[in-house]
């Protein structure tokens, strides 16, 4: 079996932002292990943490390909939602929506409670999100959106154009919903602050990439480069990389979504900025633009999709340049009086979506267990999928963990290729644009 492996490269704004971090450990040599957790995003970070507290005397490996942070849990927007995104969030059954609810606040709770009790500095901070239509398409969807949260009893405030602009600094969108329940954070430095923190029965291996999984007397066997760990059970919290597996073969479509952000900006820039600081706001139409103007005073941009079978080798630097101007350009729409502040970095990150919107949790053969699949909202997802996958693999109970059984399922098989290729190139180019006006 070969495998290919995550391909991030070094442009990633929050990781560059982090000091150095600490020598790495790789796993060497032959190895035993009562738990195996392969990857060591929010899904893998949560999932060993979890099993340390339940398995006290347990051994358990955390593995990962990169370092921690490298991955696409250290590359996000840093939004930690409770509202799901909008294909959830129109699912016919309101107790469907009430444990996805459920689940992604428990996920905030867990995920507030190691900020505070290892002090991790990652710009943790509850500062509810704005969702932005710029013209009629994104008002159109906010008005739908404001229906879907009447129908849950959830609470919003609407935000017109001047109150906006206050928050915002700039007068490009017409009006917003204001959701309470977002957080918002670092995400590289979370997560660092995660894996610097882990119970003692964890022993973490980064640079360590996982070559194969076999059927052993003893569990399976887990080979990496420079050794190898039988193991009792694998936990996998790999996102789209599962695949490389053998596991959810085609059912899983890698995607990669792209940021790019200013320097800090100094007293001047942000006096004429005229906005506030911290906060976040995603776009009505969910193919628009992501803004963020965070605690240290960047303004960051988040659009464009692209489906990448071969995963960061799929981009090219053509295509790299053309989605940074991209950037540029949805950045000088906003705030023309900035266009002198230049971006510092642009990055992308890979992430899995289904067709049906699916996400997978549970066991994928003898002694193999995953959750993968969150359709691009793994801040929230993976912390609170990865602790319930520990509590199911040592078989205990929650009703937490019966939620998250009833709410998720299997991925959609995707057409074969090239058909694959064909259809998503033409529904994100579409989407886009569709979405010109609101982008
Ligand atoms: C630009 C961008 C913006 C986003 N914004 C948000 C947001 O604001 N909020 C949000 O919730 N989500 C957001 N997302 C999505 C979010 O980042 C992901 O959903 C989330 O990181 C998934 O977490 P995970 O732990 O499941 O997987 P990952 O973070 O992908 O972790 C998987 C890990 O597995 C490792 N791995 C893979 N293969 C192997 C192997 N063979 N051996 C060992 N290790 C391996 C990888 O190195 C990686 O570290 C965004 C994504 C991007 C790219």
């Amino acid at each position: 079996m070969s495998i290919n492996l995550p391909l991030d490269d070094n442009s990633c704004g929050w990781y560059a932002a982090l000091p150095e971090p600490k020598a790495t450990k790789r796993l060497i040599g032959q190895q035993r292990a009562d738990y195996v957790v392969i990857g060591a995003g929010f899904a893998g970070l949560a999932a060993a943490r979890r099993l340390a507290e339940l398995k006290p005397q347990a051994r358990i490996i955390l593995l990962d390909a990169q370092r921690v942070g490298y991955g696409a849990s250290g590359r996000n927007s840093g939004f930690v939602i409770d509202l799901p995104h909008k294909f959830s969030l129109e699912h016919p059954d309101p107790a469907h929506k009430m444990k996805l609810l459920a689940l992604n606040r428990a996920a905030i709770a867990q995920l507030e409670g190691a900020v505070n009790q290892y002090g991790i500095e990652c710009q943790w901070s509850h500062s509810g999100k704005y969702q932005g239509a710029v013209g009629a398409r994104g008002e159109a969807y906010l008005d739908h959106f404001e229906s879907l949260l009447s129908e849950l009893g959830e609470p919003y405030e609407l935000i017109d154009k001047n109150k906006l602009a206050g928050v915002t600094g700039t007068d490009y969108y017409n009006r917003a919903i204001y959701t309470p329940g977002c957080y918002l954070m670092q995400p590289a430095a979370l997560v660092r602050g995660l894996a610097e923190n882990l119970p003692e029965n964890i022993e973490l291996y980064e640079n360590t990439a996982v070559s194969g999984l076999e059927k052993h007397a003893q569990g399976v066997k887990v080979s990496c480069p420079e050794g190898e760990i039988i193991a009792s059970k694998i936990l996998m919290g790999t996102s789209i990389f599962t695949k490389e597996f053998g596991f959810l073969k085609n059912r899983l479509l890698p995607v990669m979504t792209f940021a790019s952000w200013t320097r800090p900006l100094t007293d001047s820039e942000v006096a004429s900025f005229s906005g506030q600081l911290n906060w976040g706001l995603t776009p009505a139409d969910h193919a628009g633009t992501t803004v963020r103007m965070t605690a240290d005073r960047r303004l960051m941009i988040r659009n464009s999709y692209q489906h990448v079978p071969k995963y960061g080798a799929s981009i090219t630097t053509s295509l790299r340049e053309s989605i940074k101007q991209d950037h540029r350009a949805a950045f000088e729409a906003r705030y023309p009086q900035l266009s002198h502040v230049p971006f510092s970095h642009s990055w992308g990150g890979t992430y899995a979506i289904s067709r049906n919107f699916t996400n997978f949790f549970g066991q994928l053969d003898d002694g193999i267990f995953a959750t993968a699949c969150d359709n691009g909202v793994g801040a929230a997802w993976g912390t609170i999928s990865g602790t319930l996958l520990a509590e199911h693999v040592v078989g205990s109970s929650s009703t937490l963990l019966r939620h998250i059984k009833e709410v998720t399922g299997m991925p959609a098989l995707n057409p074969p290729e090239p058909f694959l290729g064909v259809g998503v190139k033409t529904r994100i180019k579409l989407a886009k644009w569709q979405s010109r006006s609101e982008i």
